[in-house]
């Protein structure tokens, strides 16, 4: 079976070597406070900063998902007021807990086809939170959006959800704050774990701000990552996994490379065989998820199940007029091969 979901998605085939590997070298039981653990949590994340670009002075946490730092942004990094601007379903759902923790939030709603709009906001909001690859509608945001939306809010933090994207495009983490993914995605590991990116300018916001309510409070978590550690027991086994993808890995640019060759591969086969896209304005589609408008969803999917495919479902607002394919490292070329004979028209 290959699952062409956007997440949980096809995990890279050499994670069972890696598992078995973890299992034999005793991994799996490990103390999160021994120096074992704090020489895995070490490595990993000096490979991710190699391998995806991320400059040195950021700090990287280990978190349980991409949710729990929508939450942790909420709790340790607003004190009263940030701004969401979203065209689908992840960011709703990011600014409605952060609006529960904290009720002033305040949300822009954008149209799918349009690119977002980096304009300066007056009131300087303390966060301001985007998703860069929609995961629901498969649209993305530029490098270079993000960093217009950064030099005209300079007293904002800019937050970035690269849930589906990190591991797959470039993103060049200078012109935002803080990023976050989780590993089941785009980095094609099990599900479990969660990565959170942080600017040095993001623990100044931390110190000042102090917010020590939660076992998972930034301050904490930076305090127990200067051991690189966690505040609490982590999946060491995800962690361990992700270190070994990460020594596997490519350079990111390279990926990125593959991704969007991928990506026009599957743009131009949809295009010719007469699929209709959910995003018309090729400017913002996204490289990592296609989104297809479909009326005989069912259909296209049972067919796809027959031949050992898992599409994604439609989501949120389009859950039952479009199927969605990821376009993730983990996806090959014969895999693409595939699923394109299954949706070939005759
Ligand atoms: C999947 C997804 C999430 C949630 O990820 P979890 O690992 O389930 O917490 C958040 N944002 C985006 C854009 C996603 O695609």
């Amino acid at each position: 079976m290959i699952s062409f979901y956007p997440g949980p998605s096809k995990v890279f085939p050499f994670v069972k070597e890696d598992m078995q590997e973890a299992f034999d070298l005793g991994v799996l039981g490990i103390n999160h406070r021994s120096s074992e653990f704090v020489g895995i949590s070490k490595s990993c994340l000096a490979l991710l900063k190699e391998k995806l670009e991320i400059p040195d002075d950021f700090t990287i946490f280990f978190t349980s998902s991409a949710t729990e730092c929508w939450e942790i942004i909420a709790q340790s990094l607003i004190k009263e007021q940030s701004l969401h601007i979203y065209n689908g379903a992840f960011g709703q759902k990011w600014f409605e807990y952060t609006h529960k923790l904290k009720p002033m939030a305040l949300k822009i709603h954008y149209d799918i086809n349009e690119p977002l709009k980096p304009v300066k906001f007056e009131n300087s909001p303390e966060i301001i939170a985007i998703v860069q690859n929609e995961t629901s509608n498969a649209t993305q945001i530029s490098n270079d959006i993000i960093k217009a939306l950064k030099r005209n809010n300079p007293n904002s933090l800019i937050a970035v959800d690269v849930t589906s994207s990190l591991g797959g495009i470039k993103l060049d983490f200078v012109n935002g704050d803080i990023w976050f993914a989780s590993v089941q995605k785009c980095l094609g590991l099990p599900a479990g774990l969660g990565i959170m990116i942080c600017a040095p300018q993001v623990k100044k916001r931390v110190v000042a701000l102090k917010e020590i309510s939660h076992y998972n409070s930034l301050y904490h978590m930076y305090e127990r990552m200067e051991n690189f550690q966690t505040t609490y027991t982590p999946n060491v086994l995800g962690i361990y996994l992700l270190m070994k993808a990460m020594q596997r890995s490519e350079n990111i640019q390279k990926i990125e490379n593959i991704t969007i060759q991928k990506s026009l591969m599957w743009y131009q086969f949809l295009q010719s065989q007469r699929f209709d896209l959910l995003v018309k304005n090729l400017l913002v589609r996204s490289d990592t998820v296609i989104a297809v408008s479909t009326t005989n969803l069912e259909e296209v999917k049972s067919k796809a199940l027959k031949n050992n495919i898992i599409l994604g479902n439609g989501y949120g607002d389009w859950a039952s007029s479009t199927f969605r394919i990821a376009n993730f490292p983990a996806h090959t070329l014969d895999d693409m091969r595939l699923l394109m004979n299954v949706l070939e028209k005759d």
